[in-house]
């Protein structure tokens, strides 16, 4: 069951941007003030990274009903800023972080609350190379949002809209031409797909680039009126409906995408989830037959990952702390050839730093088309792990950090990395323990051969916990 509480807080300020629901009162919820601010503070900030030059922004939006509101106040905020805006309307994160790069713009704002429900929204902040900002500059404008004494251009110097166009056939365009993508051997197949694409803008470009790659599509929830079908989360308890629909059509596979497609889950013809861990998994298994090199995921996700690296000779496996911004960094350190993390992101550099659902559809259905199997014949062929998500509720004046560092020097005899939070690895399965910024939690993942396992690690742990405070 999809459950949040932010105890009264419905606004999320963070280095990535800020997230919260509309409506309501001004710094508590997503409200029109906010985005003024904070669109204000980032214009602040490209233009003081640019002195003197004239400042292009790329704005995109996915399709949540409260997209075209934020759009206006985000376009008009960075008119009255003095930058100029490229608006590319309904498009993807993936999307507007191309046009970002194929515009050569010195930024670029995704308006999308990504996998959270239809009555939240956020700002997501690109940098010139169309990748999310860093920790610092993330800081910088969280801080030059609280300042009130900014002067804004004069008239003569106002911004001005240099172009509204779509940029979804062209984002398409640039995977198929991706050399490791073979359109044509796709499209002998004649692939049956059923796509969920939760009513946002997927329903616009996942069937778009099918139907570019000779597939037959069946779909569902495809109308970008942001009136999300189910919980948006490509989770498989919010699954049901696609895996009838495969089975009723006898589809060679699904496919579904988060309101701004960036995660990708593959659906397998039994109606199965091939399980959203697995798609990284597989399209590095393709990525590492034509390109050795290296790979990144993110400490939260399957260690199924780094045995596909292992069968492959010279190439290495790294972990990064959780977020986008992290794994591209480690990426980059280890010039990784394929990369993103277990909720189905899958980030392959060829083409961008960023987590691109439409480059892991074009490159898993390159790699199927290669194979004559059945999804979950391709699943079987992978190690089998199964992972237990847990928190535990704590109340505020517990030190979360003094309990990790217990657990820390408890497992010193371990392989334990605290990068983020503690990760042990063992032998046979792995914990991961992480704080939450937000809430009085501790965040417990485990991976292990069987669900069971899993589980009852998890519970070890959470019992352990619970000693260390209560001591
Ligand atoms: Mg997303």
């Amino acid at each position: 069951m999809f459950k949040r509480n932010f105890t009264n807080m419905t606004l999320i300020k963070s280095i990535s941007g800020i997230r919260g629901t509309i409506g309501g009162n001004q710094s508590e919820n997503l409200t029109p003030i906010d985005i003024v601010k904070f669109t204000t503070a980032y214009s602040r900030l490209i233009k003081d990274k640019n002195p003197g030059k004239r400042i292009t922004v790329v704005v995109g939006r996915d399709a949540r009903i409260s997209g075209s509101m934020v759009d206006s106040l985000v376009e008009g905020t960075l008119l009255g800023c003095g930058v100029d805006v490229i608006n590319v309307g309904l498009c993807t994160t993936p999307g507007t972080e191309m046009a970002v790069i194929t515009h050569k713009a010195d930024g670029g704002i995704i308006i999308t609350a990504s996998h959270n429900p239809r009555q939240w929204n956020a700002l997501k902040l690109l940098n010139e190379c169309g990748e999310f900002l860093d920790d610092a500059e993330g800081k910088q404008v969280l801080a030059m949002a609280d300042e009130l004494d900014y002067i804004y251009p004069n008239i003569d110097n106002i911004g001005k809209v240099i172009l509204r166009e779509d940029f979804n056939a062209k984002h398409i365009a640039q995977v198929l031409a991706l050399p490791l993508v073979d359109a044509e051997a796709i499209r002998k197949r004649k692939f049956k797909v059923v796509v969920d694409a939760v009513n946002s803008v997927g329903g616009i470009v996942i069937p778009a680039l099918l139907r570019e790659l000779g597939c037959e599509v069946v779909e569902l929830n495809t109308e970008p009126t942001g009136e999300f079908a189910h919980n948006p989360e490509p989770l498989p308890e919010n699954l049901s409906e696609i895996s009838e629909v495969i089975r009723k059509e006898g589809a060679d596979l699904g496919i579904v995408v988060d309101p701004d497609v960036d995660r990708l889950a593959f659906v397998m013809e039994n109606g199965e989830m091939f399980v959203e861990e697995y798609t990284l998994v597989a399209v590095a298994d393709y990525v590492l037959r034509h390109t050795k090199g290296n790979t990144v995921s993110n400490l939260s996700s399957s260690r199924a990952l780094s045995d596909i690296t292992a069968r492959y000779e010279g190439c290495s496996y790294s972990a990064a702390a959780v977020g986008e911004v992290n794994v591209v960094k480690k990426m980059k350190e280890t010039n990784a050839v394929i990369g993103g993390e277990g909720n189905g992101g899958v980030i392959y550099p060829e083409l961008h730093y960023g987590r691109d659902a439409l480059v892991g559809v074009a490159l898993f259905l390159t790699y199927f088309a290669g194979l004559n199997v059945t999804m979950s014949e391709l699943r079987r062929s992978y190690p089998a792990y199964f992972a237990s998500k847990n928190k535990i509720e704590l109340t505020p004046e517990i030190d979360v950090d003094k309990i990790l560092s217990e657990i820390k020097h408890r497992y010193s005899g371990e392989r334990v990395n605290d990068i983020d939070g503690i990760k042990i690895d063992f032998e046979e399965n792995w914990v991961h323990l992480r704080k939450s910024n937000t809430e009085p939690i501790i965040r417990i993942y485990t991976e292990a051969k069987s669900m069971a396992e899993a589980d009852a690690l998890a519970k070890r742990f959470i019992s352990e916990i619970e000693q260390i405070y209560k001591a």
